[in-house]
């Protein structure tokens, strides 16, 4: 290009390759851009449980295993933080599989009434443990749809845990479902925490979260909502929010009927 600038000038079929070449290299740049951020976010959420677990060796090590009680708190330190890191690691693998598969996935046929009263009678036993009560209403007669079968019950899954992790005590969840206009409509409604209007529109993203330390506490990754969007989108559906700070949220996500083969 260099060695004849004039040329290049006057030929319009270069200049136009060039720059379509601009654009693509924006567009590779940008991906990679986010790529090494969510690189970044990936290794500062891995590096804060295993330098705390580290940490708890390093000072059992030092002394503190022949106290008996520190002993035992250190430990159960180490095994929450353990934990944690499992259910980083299964969320990361999770959300890079659906990523990467969700326009080739099979697409099997999936009865929406049975797989959702099978993830409901899961989260009801693990509401109860909070003491919340789960309610579901489920239309007798339900279209199938079409796509990842596990897939949808890891949205259901994602969905109704947290509204169980952002709902305090002896609060509701109230599942509805029913069919309108080709679409299969859910709504997961919780009497909980609420969320700040102005955080809404980030939820979906990777690792974001309202109040970090308390997803922390009730176990959150981070990642439930980013793999919520990607199964979403695998179903070509859609979703929304509404919700109130300090009386509740409700997530309608709606999934078109129409048969998708592959
Ligand atoms: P986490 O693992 O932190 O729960 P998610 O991606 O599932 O991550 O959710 C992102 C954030 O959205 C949560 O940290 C929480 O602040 C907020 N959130 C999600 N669901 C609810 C809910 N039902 N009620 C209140 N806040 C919620």
């Amino acid at each position: 290009i260099y060695t004849n600038p004039i040329k290049l000038d006057l030929d319009p079929n270069r200049v136009l390759g060039v720059m379509a070449l601009v654009e693509d290299i924006t567009e590779i740049t940008r991906l990679e851009n986010m790529r090494s951020q969510f690189v970044a976010n990936v290794t500062h959420e891995l590096k804060t449980p295993l330098t705390s677990i580290s940490g708890f060796i390093e000072t059992l090590k030092s002394g503190a295993i022949d106290n008996k009680s520190v002993r035992s708190r250190f430990l159960d330190i180490i095994e929450i933080e353990t934990e944690r890191l499992n259910r980083l690691i299964d969320d990361i693998l999770t959300l890079s599989e659906i990523e990467n598969r969700s326009s080739n996935t099979r697409k099997e046929e999936i009865n929406v009434k049975s797989s959702i009263e099978e993830v409901f009678f899961i989260m009801k036993r693990i509401g109860e443990e909070k003491n919340i009560e789960c309610d579901l209403e489920i239309s007798s007669s339900l279209s199938s749809i079409y796509g990842n079968r596990d897939w949808f019950k890891q949205m259901l899954i994602n969905l109704i845990g947290n509204g169980i992790k952002y709902t305090n005590e002896n609060g509701k969840i109230y599942i509805k479902v029913y069919e309108k206009y080709n679409k299969i409509i859910i709504s997961v409604k919780d009497t909980g925490i609420g969320i700040p209007k102005e955080d809404i529109p980030r939820l979906f993203e990777r690792f974001y979260r309202v109040d970090k330390a308390r997803s922390r506490k009730v176990g959150g990754t981070g990642l439930g909502l980013a793999i919520v969007k990607h199964i979403i989108l695998s179903f070509k559906g859609s979703i929304s929010i509404n919700s109130t700070l300090g009386e509740g949220s409700e997530f309608v996500i709606k999934l078109p009927i129409k048969k998708m083969h592959k």
